[in-house]
């Protein structure tokens, strides 16, 4: 089977996400809608890659099909790499990206612009029913700005500034601008290499 033939169920449940990973799957596989009846996978792990894992693990048993999973940190260094792996729960179990937002610009007052580096950091994993595994990764460096900028994208967005971009947040880009240098678009562009590796080393 080639690559492009893949079909692979999407363990992500988050509408914002699933969006940019069929745009980022496009002529690398088909994507099939994580199953409805799975409920809520609980991402204890302590690295991004446990925690794809988690799904993608959940997905392939309930859906009987290769799943693909992905999971995305915030590293900032002025917070030692604070939220990293808790970027979705930063300021609270049960935060909702504005409030992670203002706690995040709230730790970073009075920092100055040089040390307002931080990267944002996405594992993708694609595995079969056979427990096969490829995992790849995308970074993208910037720094977090000191309020709020545009109203595009989710999460951080309008809070990040990517180095490869123009001084634009995230959220000031269209999709397919920030679909050129993300985290998640890089991890994807390695994605084709692997699969086609992990095909040829099929039995
Ligand atoms: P997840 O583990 O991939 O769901 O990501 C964890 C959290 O990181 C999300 O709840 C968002 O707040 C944030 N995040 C993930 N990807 C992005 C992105 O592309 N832009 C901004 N924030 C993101």
């Amino acid at each position: 089977m080639t690559a492009r033939q893949l079909r692979l169920v999407c363990a992500s449940a988050n509408p914002d996400k699933v969006a940019e990973i069929e745009q980022l799957l496009t002529g690398i596989a088909e994507m099939e809608p994580r199953p409805t009846s799975l409920g809520e996978v609980i991402e204890d792990a302590d690295s991004l890659t446990g925690n794809a894992r988690l799904k993608a693990v959940a997905v392939c048993d309930a859906s009987g099909h290769a799943a693909i999973a992905d999971d995305t940190g915030l590293e900032v260094d002025a917070l030692g790499g604070a939220p990293g792996i808790y970027a979705a729960q930063f300021a609270g179990e049960n935060a909702t990206y504005a409030d992670n937002r203002r706690k995040l610009l709230d730790d970073m007052s009075g920092v100055e612009q040089h040390l307002r580096t931080a990267r944002f950091r996405t594992v993708v994993m694609v595995m079969w029913p056979n427990g096969d595994e490829i995992v790849v990764e995308g970074v993208c460096e910037g720094h977090i700005a000191e309020a709020e900028m545009g109203d595009a994208g989710f999460g951080y967005d309008s809070i990040f500034i990517p180095d490869d971009g123009d001084g634009r947040s995230f959220a000031q880009m269209s999709a397919d601008e920030k679909n050129v240098m993300s985290h998640r678009a890089r991890a994807f562009s390695a994605l084709p290499g692997a699969l086609m590796l992990h095909s040829s080393t099929e039995g």
